[in-house]
């Protein structure tokens, strides 16, 4: 059946359509046996139905139809048995009775994947074809049927088979509907999912994430016995680039600085946004001497002027403070140690880096 849910789907439906066509089959042969209707008949309804059944279920198995717009081929195959239920109508004259049942289960095909309309459109298709069948049958072997009852076949028909459409039709605008909201609901979810562990500006981990995070590389620090070194890093006068430029500057400024420093650091460190204009930086397996040495080079880079060259009215520099985690402390602790060193990178004249 393949691996790929839906066209499992497709198969095992298209397989149902052939039951159905073979259980109609072993009724048509029963009727040859008792003498009702005759062989030839049978022959030509049953190549046009097993053909047919046999076409789209290749068309479908082997994966030829994935490349058209509807891979069931719903349309096509609805289409195409109700021209054989009109084809029995002209050709076996004992089973018109059944014409319209035929018809009818056909349109129910509809309701998985084809739209209201279609639905709709389908159901006045089966009874132009019910008409057809009758007008052929009327001129062919006029003799063959009583025109009363023809009539009465067409009217029922004309009236049964568009409710059933119409009804199948309901059946996929509710299918409809609910993909559709099952589709937003997925896509809210997901940003749900996203809005709580990043920044929306900047894409970085946020606050929470990194809080996370920051315990996650402690216990691994703790088992391996290895430093985890946290930097809080906060640009300076960052107000003055929202005051003279605007907000949205201060936002540019904000999304080029976080890549900026994205881009120099090592896959194993983890920059996110604490908050505001302010960053936290957790260099793991990093000891205070290299991990000050990384961000003074941190430093350095965003103070040359070349990286803003595109945006030179946005161009900043940042304090940072850097505190390396003791074990026997509380990660809130280590986060006020280096906080304490940001603060008194600001107070020394900012566009530098003091270790705790
Ligand atoms: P300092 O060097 O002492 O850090 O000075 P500063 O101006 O950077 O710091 P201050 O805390 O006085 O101002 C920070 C400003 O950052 C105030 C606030 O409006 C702005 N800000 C915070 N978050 C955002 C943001 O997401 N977008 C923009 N555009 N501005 C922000
Ligand atoms: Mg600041
Ligand atoms: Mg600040």
């Amino acid at each position: 059946m393949g691996v790929d849910s839906r066209q499992r789907l497709r198969v095992m439906r298209t397989l149902w359509a052939s039951g159905v066509n073979l259980l109609c089959l072993m009724i048509y042969l029963a009727a040859v046996y008792i003498g009702l209707i005759d062989r030839f008949d049978v022959f030509l309804t049953t190549a046009f139905m097993l053909g047919g059944a046999l076409f789209f279920y290749i068309a479908i198995r082997s994966g030829w139809s994935l490349r058209l717009s509807d891979p069931a081929l719903t349309m096509p195959q609805m289409i195409y048995f109700m021209s054989v239920a009109a084809f029995a109508y002209v050709v076996v004259p004992p089973f018109r009775g059944v014409m319209t049942v035929t018809m009818a289960l056909i349109l129910v095909f509809g309701a998985f994947i084809l739209s209201p309309l279609r639905c709709r459109q389908l159901g006045w298709l089966a009874v132009a074809l019910v008409g057809i069948a009758l007008g052929i049958t009327a001129i062919r072997t006029p003799n063959s049927i009583d025109a009363h009852v023809g009539v009465v076949h067409f009217l029922v028909s004309a009236i049964v088979l568009p409710v059933i459409a119409l009804l199948a039709g309901q059946l996929s605008a509710i299918r409809f509907v609910q993909k559709a909201q099952k589709r937003a609901l997925t896509e809210a979810l997901e940003k749900v999912r996203r809005l709580a562990t990043q920044d929306e500006l900047t894409g970085l981990p946020n606050r929470r994430k990194i809080l996370e995070l920051l315990s996650l590389e402690e216990r691994k620090a703790r088992r391996q016995l290895l430093p985890l070194t946290c930097a809080m890093i906060d640009i300076d006068h960052f107000k003055r680039i929202n005051d003279s430029h605007g907000h949205q500057a201060g936002d540019d400024t904000l999304v080029l600085f976080s890549s900026l420093l994205s881009s120099e650091l090592r896959a194993s460190d983890v920059l996110g946004r604490w908050g505001g204009e302010e960053f936290i930086l957790l260099l793991p397996a990093t000891p205070l001497v290299e991990a000050t040495a990384v961000v003074e080079r941190l430093r350095v880079r965003c103070d040359k002027a070349g990286l803003w060259a595109q945006r030179p009215e946005l161009k900043v520099t940042f304090s940072a403070g850097l505190a390396t985690h003791r074990p026997d402390d509380a990660l809130q602790v280590t986060i006020a140690r280096a906080d304490g060193a940001l603060y008194k990178a600001k107070a020394e004249g900012r566009n530098r880096v003091v270790s705790n």
